[in-house]
């Protein structure tokens, strides 16, 4: 027999992420979490806030904010409230670079609001400096008790780190070329750094990790490498992936491989928005490329065909469309209603050459005709032929059917 393929189990140790009784578990037996990052200054915290919920309820499990001023770091409990205020309760991740020690020592009101800190080890400091600004972070999450993500990212690598691992490399007989030595100190920055927060008191699971790099190839090789080296949880994702669909492609090839393989705890997908697009389109990749992958489900999908000669109308892509867009608007009520929705298949064909056979592989499929077919649409429920529909009426007709599927 010839079995499914399936991503790969890694299990890595867990972190949990949490604000009041919301608790996201992150690695272990966690489903991979899905988190996105606003884009807003987080010194407008009312716009801020709304971006968080924006973002939240796409679907991010998780997300992170800028606090990079004393400012922002002053606005953070403020945007906290808000979203309590809302009835949002996503964790939020402060993302600190260079003076991260000084503002979670400053404002203990923004350590307190905030679920983790994200760390660079490439912009802390430098020699003892860095150790001791690394530690006043570390310090700041065991106060709080909260987990951190020591975010490697080869736009901000540790200079010194690199320097000396590339005049090591220079002694060996057969020195490495210039990528590998990059891909080592990328991975020991993550690595000493982890080391460093476990002797500062960190639970090794409340140390979160990422390398990342923008190209495709870059990232695989070091997240299989990384992945072998530690069982921290792994935040995975494509840095500066670019814009729409060089972006979209890129971050869901990559991500779909290393997810494949087992590796990756919690992904982000980082797309350039174009000017007027929503921030939120990342998190509806992020969430695709999972439930690609049967990792996940979090709406009921849509099988379509792309239609062709055979289809001289435009009917059912119309349908497909009208079908999944209600849908997805329906989930937030029948997420709670009808548990289990979400792994619903619905196919919308558009002709009878696959169109039957794709209708009773789904739960609910409707054959529309083709041309030169008679103008009928067989409907199949469960895998057996319902009902045939015809005349002006077949999209709202399909439509109701479908409803009264998910009601029962
Ligand atoms: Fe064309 Fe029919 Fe195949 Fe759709 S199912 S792509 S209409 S042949």
């Amino acid at each position: 027999p010839i079995a499914p393929a399936a991503p790969a189990t890694r299990r890595t140790r867990q972190a949990q992420v949490a604000w009041g009784s919301r608790v996201v578990t992150v690695g272990g037996d966690a489903p991979v979490r899905v988190q996105s990052m606003t884009n807003t200054d987080t010194q407008d915290a009312i716009g801020t806030a709304i971006q968080v919920k924006e973002l939240a309820i796409a679907g991010s499990e998780l997300v992170r904010i800028t606090v990079n001023t004393p400012e922002a770091a002053a606005q953070v409990p403020y945007i906290r409230e808000q979203l309590d205020r809302m009835g949002i309760d996503v964790p939020l991740i402060g993302d600190f670079h260079y003076n991260g020690h000084r503002l979670l020592q400053d404002y203990p009101a923004c350590a307190e609001a905030l679920s983790k800190y994200r760390i660079n080890p490439g912009n802390v400091g430098k020699g003892d400096k860095r150790d001791r600004q690394f530690g006043q972070m570390i310090e700041a999450a065991l106060r709080w008790n909260k987990p951190v993500r020591i975010g490697v990212n080869w736009g901000s690598l540790d200079q010194e780190l690199l320097a000396q691992l590339m005049d090591e490399n220079a002694l060996r007989a057969q020195p490495w070329d210039a990528k590998s030595v990059m891909y080592e100190a990328l991975i020991t920055s993550a690595l000493e750094s982890a080391r460093f927060a476990q002797e500062e008191g960190m639970r090794q699971e409340q140390v979160i990790l990422s390398c990342k790099v923008s190209g495709v190839q870059d990232l695989i090789a070091v997240y299989r490498e990384l992945a072998k080296r530690c069982d921290n949880p792994l935040h995975l994702g494509l840095t500066e992936a670019g814009m729409g669909t060089k972006g979209t492609v890129a971050s869901s090839v990559v991500l779909g491989i290393l997810l494949q393989e087992g590796i990756g705890d919690t992904i982000r997908v980082s797309l350039t928005p174009q000017p007027g697009e929503s921030r939120t389109q990342e998190v509806v990749i992020a969430s695709e490329i999972l439930q690609s992958l049967g990792l996940r489900s979090f709406v009921p999908s849509v099988t379509a065909c792309p239609g062709c000669g055979r289809t001289t109308s435009t009917t059912f892509q119309e349908l497909a469309k009208q079908i999944d867009d209600y849908l997805r608007a329906q989930m937030p009520v029948w997420r709670d209603k009808y548990p289990g929705v979400e792994k619903m298949k619905v196919a919308v064909m558009g002709c009878i050459v696959n169109g039957p056979g794709e209708s009773k592989h789904a739960d609910i499929g409707i054959s529309l005709p083709g041309t030169g077919e008679a103008p009928a649409a067989p409907v199949f429920i469960d895998g057996q032929k319902a009902l045939t529909l015809r005349g002006d009426n077949i999209v709202s007709e399909f439509h109701q059917l479908v409803e009264t599927y998910v009601e029962k």
